[in-house]
C-alpha cells in the first residue's frame, strides 16, 4: 500500500471533515434510518426519485469516519442513476467490501478508497451501513440495522 494507503486514507479524512450532501431533505420521497450497533454509526438516508430516476440525495447522522466518508461518497454517486443503477452499484460495492483481500476487486472510481476496509472486518460493516440503509429507503423500510 504505502503512499496508496495514504492518499486513500486521506480522501476518507476528507469526507468525514467536510461530507458532502450532509443535510436533512425536507419532503424526500424516499427515507431511511440505518443503525450499526457493532460501532455505533447511525445514519439516514434521504432520495428524492423522480419516475425511475435519483435527482437528490442527502444523509444525515452521527458515526465514525469511515461510515460518514462512505455515506457522503454514496450521495455523491447516486445523483443522477436510475433505480436499477444504484440497485446495481450497492452489489457491486457490497462485493468490493466483503471480499477477501487476496483477491482483486472491481474498480469503482472513487468508491474504491473505501475497498481498505477488507483488511479490517469489524470496519466492513461501517463501510456498508449507508448502503445497506439505501437500499432501505428503496424498498420503503423506515430503519435497518447491521445486525
Ligand atoms: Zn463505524
Amino acid at each position: 500500500m504505502g503512499d496508496l494507503g495514504e492518499l486513500y486514507q486521506e480522501v476518507i479524512l476528507d469526507h468525514n471533515r467536510r461530507p458532502r450532501n450532509f443535510r436533512r431533505m425536507e419532503s424526500p420521497s424516499h427515507e431511511a434510518e440505518g443503525y450499526n450497533p457493532l460501532c455505533g454509526d447511525r445514519v439516514t438516508v434521504f432520495l428524492q426519485v423522480d419516475g425511475d430516476r435519483i435527482c437528490d440525495a442527502a444523509f444525515e447522522g452521527a458515526g465514525c469516519a469511515i461510515s460518514k466518508a462512505s455515506a457522503s461518497l454514496m450521495t455523491d454517486c447516486l445523483k443522477g442513476c436510475t433505480l436499477g443503477e444504484a440497485t446495481d452499484l450497492f452489489a457491486r460495492f457490497h462485493r468490493m467490501v466483503t471480499t477477501s483481500t487476496d483477491q482483486e476487486v472491481e474498480d469503482l472510481g472513487k468508491l474504491s478508497v473505501l475497498s481498505g476496509v477488507r483488511e479490517y472486518p469489524a470496519r466492513v460493516k461501517c463501510a456498508s451501513l449507508a448502503w445497506h440503509t439505501l437500499m432501505a429507503a428503496l424498498d420503503r423500510e423506515t430503519s435497518v440495522s447491521t445486525e
